[in-house]
């Protein structure tokens, strides 16, 4: 019997795949089902293309790529696997490690495969892994980010590239190699040339030019773009298989049948107000991605018997206000880890070092009872230097009135937000000792290999936080995207509770039940992976024919 809502579908659109959204993950199953000979629709919900891909640095964590191996830098699968279970949260990998072995077998192939079938072209960054001590970590090699890419080689979809809340003139690695933070002017006239080179091609780096690729391999490809197309609803056939999808657009609602499968590929659900409270319950600061990421595919799974997994996970990274599309929206930036700046639980004491990358994790860390946060609401706790150093923190700081609160002492600071006073002159006092000192005994700020690399050398990281006045801001959770979704096999199908296939249907990006979470084994571990597993499923795709 059909449903209200397919018999009120009114037009038919048929292909191969059916790929619902259109970020990392979506475009590179979509490149890759279609590089292979498929008909491959591509629904988008919103009027421009790309999601948070778009909006994002793209900072892509590829292990043992080939841009690395040209530089000699060894690396392999093996290794990776190795440092991913050494990296990860314990008992993760009896559930995670298929997942993890597949990924670090496939990265180095998708990218190979993307900068053959696409214009794009990566290079690599500096940085090295998040927690580069761990077995098989790596200094350098397995970061990279793309080369700029001009719109106009996108023909009529060029203006149809999502904005990106960050500067996409400069490529990932000029925004650090310039320090355009503390000091955008200088930064900025070092690449005068190469930014009016941009300006006058209409080229952008970072997430614009990875999408702007991506959509450029799949459009050669003969893919078909539909945006304003929501989907509502997945099309199960009798036989329990996924043959297709029903999508709004402009109030009428058209059905697409895909005879390989649909993938989902609709981002996270950090704007669904009722999921986030549910999973993310406590204080949160912002959110950094498009609001049209709604959980509309853990919804759309859920409904076809799907397993909701890791669904407490997310991309939680520090961030400051901006305005995105005429609203209050975040900027990441990791504003927290500059010298003189601490930050403090609602106890007023220090609970990780500053200058940890997954900082974002602590700040989540939850009463393993009540699920509520051990730590929130938490402050940034700084001095007059660290305000002075950066007029771009000023800047971001005027967007929000009251975000930034000032007072002569500590004690009147420690007032103001609600925190114990004394708590908060001991915890300043300890810390200025160990800058003094220069050894933080409590969190080893600036010790380990990404910390040492953040601060620009060892003994940088730290600096008293001493002359006033006093400034505290918000470090709640802010979220660029949720991790949880649909559980997946190896291949990207999607799985019930019983671990059973359901047939037709696949998930990839941070709609799937991410095996890498909460914690980042690597900077760039969200658009690296979410790549990675949108490939995959184009692979599965190919060859299963809804086995
Ligand atoms: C400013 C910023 C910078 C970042 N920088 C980095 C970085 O350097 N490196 C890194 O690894 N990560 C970074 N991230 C995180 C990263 O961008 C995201 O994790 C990633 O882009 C998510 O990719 P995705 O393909 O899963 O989803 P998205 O790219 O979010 O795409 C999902 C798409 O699905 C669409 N959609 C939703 N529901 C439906 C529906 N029902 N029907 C049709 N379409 C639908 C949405 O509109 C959206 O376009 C950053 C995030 C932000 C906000």
């Amino acid at each position: 019997m059909p449903t209200d809502t397919e018999r009120h579908a009114d037009t038919e659109g048929d292909c191969d795949v059916l790929v619902i959204g259109s970020g990392s993950a979506a475009l590179s199953a979509a490149l890759r089902a279609s590089a292979g000979g498929l008909r491959v629709t591509i629904l988008e919900k919103t009027s421009a293309l790309g999601g948070t891909s778009a909006m994002s640095g793209a900072g892509t964590w590829v292990p043992a790529n080939h841009h690395a191996a040209a530089e000699g830098i060894e690396d392999s699968p093996a290794e990776a696997l190795a440092y991913i279970r050494s990296a990860s949260p314990r008992g993760w990998q009896q559930r995670e490690d298929e997942l993890w072995a597949a990924f670090a077998q496939n990265a180095p192939a998708m990218l190979a495969f993307v900068e053959e079938r696409t214009p794009l072209r990566f290079k690599l960054t500096e940085e090295p892994d998040t927690m580069a001590e761990c077995t098989g970590g790596k200094r350098r090699g397995r970061m990279l980010s793309p080369m700029p890419l001009r719109k106009g080689i996108l023909g009529g979809y060029a203006g149809k590239v999502r904005q990106s809340t960050l500067p996409h003139l400069y490529t990932y690695q000029e925004v650090y190699d310039g320090d355009l933070y503390h000091r955008p002017l200088r930064g900025t006239l070092r690449v005068a040339h190469r930014l009016l080179w941009r300006l006058l091609t209409g080229s952008r780096a970072q997430g614009s030019a990875l999408v702007t690729g991506l959509l450029k391999g799949c459009l050669d490809n003969g893919c078909r773009i539909e945006l304003d197309s929501r989907v509502v609803e997945l099309l199960v056939g009798e036989d329990g298989v996924v043959a297709g999808a029903i999508a709004e657009n402009g109030g009428t609602k058209r059905r697409y049948r895909a005879r390989r499968g649909v993938v989902i590929a609709t981002g996270g659900f950090e704007w669904n107000q009722d999921l986030l409270e549910q999973h993310f319950p406590g204080p949160l600061d912002w959110r950094g991605s498009p609001r049209s990421n709604e959980g509309d595919g853990q919804v759309l799974a859920a409904g076809v018997g799907a397993e909701l997994d890791r669904m407490d996970q997310a991309n939680v990274y520090p961030a400051m206000p901006t305005r995105y599309e005429g609203r209050l929206h975040g900027i990441p930036f990791l504003f927290q880890a500059e010298p003189h700046a601490i930050a403090v639980d609602r106890h007023g004491k220090r609970f990780v070092s500053e200058y940890d990358f997954n900082i974002g994790e602590a700040i989540d860390r939850r009463d393993p009872v009540s699920g509520m946060p051990l730590h929130l609401p938490a402050w940034v706790i700084a001095d007059r230097r660290f305000v002075k150093l950066s007029p771009v923190f000023r800047s971001y700081a005027r967007k929000k009135r009251g975000w930034l609160v000032q007072a002569q002492t500590l004690a009147q600071l420690a007032s103001l937000i609600g925190l114990p006073p004394n708590a908060l002159e001991s915890t300043i006092a300890r810390y200025n000792e160990f800058c003094a000192r220069g050894s933080d005994d409590d969190f080893h700020r600036g010790e380990t290999v990404w910390e040492q690399f953040k601060a620009g050398g060892p003994g940088n990281a730290l600096g008293p936080v001493e002359e006033a006045p006093f400034f505290a801001m918000p470090l709640n959770r802010s979220i660029l995207g949720t991790k949880g979704g649909a559980r997946t096999n190896a291949k990207g199908q999607v799985l019930r509770p019983d671990g059973s296939v359901i047939a037709g249907l696949y998930a990839a990006g941070l709609s799937m039940a991410n095996p890498i979470g909460t914690r980042a084994v690597g900077p760039g571990t969200t658009i690296g992976p979410n790549l990675t597993w949108g490939f995959i499923c184009g692979s599965a795709l190919l060859s299963d024919n809804r086995r």
